[in-house]
């Protein structure tokens, strides 16, 4: 394997950058666990399925209004929050006060917060994984799972701003 990848871009250990296409409908995962659906709680199911970014209840409740605007921001909170309880969906909590919203069909993959802009990236390093399953092994436990978030500024950005 050479060291860049196909875009000539320095291929830095296996990290990955890209988000893995969803799998199954959230409607159908909804339905398989016995969730009532109606057509509101579709089209909330959709708008977080179709969501590439971290969207928040607000965000969400934007998004769903331009589709049914019926749909109030209460019954966004309380979707979300069934949605979050059966596992469908999972919340983050990156520091700036407001809870974020992910699938979790997806791929396990941890984020880089950019604190000024607070843009969300996510990555995946197979390096991480190990060292993580290393050290728990070495305290003695199998790893189940974990949650990782790196906070940082565009490189320059610190010694402008100090
Ligand atoms: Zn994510």
């Amino acid at each position: 394997m050479p060291a860049d990848d196909r875009n000539g871009r320095e291929h830095v250990s296996d990290t990955q950058y890209s988000k893995p296409p969803a799998e199954q409908p959230l409607e159908e995962v909804c339905v398989a666990k016995g969730m009532r659906m109606t057509d509101q709680r579709r089209v909330i199911a959709r708008v977080l399925q179709s969501a590439i970014d971290h969207p928040d209840v607000e965000e969400l409740h934007r998004r769903a209004n331009a589709i049914d605007n019926r749909i109030s921001i209460s019954t966004v909170y309380r979707t979300v929050k069934l949605f979050e309880d059966a596992g469908i969906i999972e919340r983050h909590d990156f520091r700036d006060g407001r809870s974020r919203y992910e699938t979790v069909n997806d791929e396990h993959h941890d984020h880089l917060i950019d604190v000024r802009s607070g843009e969300v990236i996510e990555f995946r390093s197979a390096d991480i994984e190990r060292l993580q399953e290393l050290i728990a092994r070495e305290l003695g436990f199998q790893l189940v799972g974990h949650r990782l978030e790196l906070y940082a500024v565009p490189l320059g950005e610190d010694k402008r701003h100090r």
